[in-house]
């Protein structure tokens, strides 16, 4: 997100520049205006969140829209022979003259300015920080790793037939937030302008946990993981119209398919440092936070 709305800038500036993207291809799908998020708890109604004095503050309204969509609008701002795919960055060097990147396939690049837009386990901001560290000007906050005390499973389900599911009907879109009763979990529905359903359902841990801590398990994550996690969520209540619908996350996650659904750590850090040389970072590479 942040690379190519920079590149989009950058773009419209007239200044050169390259993108260089890990994953092989982009997939595209449309928003829906969101102007609420009503809160629930497991028994009833608490209050509504209006988002529509954001048009005010920010100038645009508030959508719902997934990710793969939101990226398809972006892209289409930047000439596609700026963007390198399948270009997996491993390493970058810097001095006086110049920037190099080299990548997973032994090619390399050379430049005037480095961007680090590649995520919260950023490739740049790692070499970034190792050549900072030889020279011992990495303050110790940086070289903590990303702590988490939150996870989640995240997925949408495919497009649903909105004669089951009266919600698709409306015009607008409304976030629904339920706080779990006596559990640590927090849960959330929206629908999208394609008629599908994007959910998520967040656990709270008792204490904080990283990557690196001794009590992480590789094996907590992916596929299984996921599976056995959506297991414990299926009887959770949801609140999509009609009122008193009875429905609950398993409606859900039936429809939803299995690719679709990852687990995921709401990692959440500020780095101290930003840039160095010619070298900077931006987005989740430099402050990564859990917005749900
Ligand atoms: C479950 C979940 C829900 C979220 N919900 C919301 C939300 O509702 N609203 C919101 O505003 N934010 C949300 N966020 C946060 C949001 O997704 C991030 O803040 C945002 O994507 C950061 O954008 P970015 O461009 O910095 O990084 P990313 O979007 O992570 O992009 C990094 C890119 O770099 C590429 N890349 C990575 N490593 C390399 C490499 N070595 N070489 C080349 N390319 C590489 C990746 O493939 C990726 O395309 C959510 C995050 C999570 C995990």
């Amino acid at each position: 997100m942040g690379g190519i709305s920079l590149a989009i800038q950058l773009e419209k500036a007239g200044i050169p520049y390259q993108v260089f993207e890990r994953a092989s291809e982009m997939k595209f799908l449309v928003a829906k205006e969101c102007t609420a998020m009503d809160m629930y708890n497991e028994q009833q109604f608490e209050f509504r969140l209006d988002v529509s004095p954001v048009f005010e503050m920010g100038g645009d309204r508030c959508y719902i829209i997934s990710r793969p969509v939101f990226h398809g609008l972006l892209m289409q701002g930047i000439l596609k022979d700026k963007i390198f795919m399948n270009k997996k960055v491993l390493s970058m060097s810097q001095d006086r003259q110049g920037v190099r990147i080299e990548c997973a396939d032994k090619s390399t690049y050379d430049g005037d300015i480095l961007v680090g837009a590649d995520g919260a386990y950023s490739a740049v901001r790692q070499a970034l920080y190792s050549g900072l560290k030889e020279e011992n000007k990495l303050p110790a906050s940086d070289e903590m790793p990303l702590p988490f005390t939150t996870t989640c499973i995240v997925g949408q389900t495919e497009p649903l037939d909105p004669t089951e599911f009266p919600e698709l009907l409306q015009s607008l879109s409304r976030l629904c937030n339920i706080k779990g009763d006596n559990k640590p979990y927090s849960w959330m529905t929206g629908a999208t302008a394609d008629n599908r359903i994007c959910w998520v359902v967040i656990e709270y841990l008792e204490r904080k946990s990283s990557k690196e801590n001794a009590s992480y398990r590789s094996s907590e994550w992916g596929q299984e993981a996921a599976e056995s996690m959506c297991k414990l969520v299926y009887d959770f209540p949801i609140t999509l119209r009609p009122e008193g619908s009875k429905m609950t996350m398993g409606h859900l996650l039936d429809k939803t398919p299995k690719h679709l659904i990852s687990k995921v750590m709401l990692e959440e850090k500020v780095f101290d440092t930003w840039y160095s040389g010619r070298t900077v970072l931006l987005g989740d590479g430099i402050c990564s936070q859990s917005s749900c």
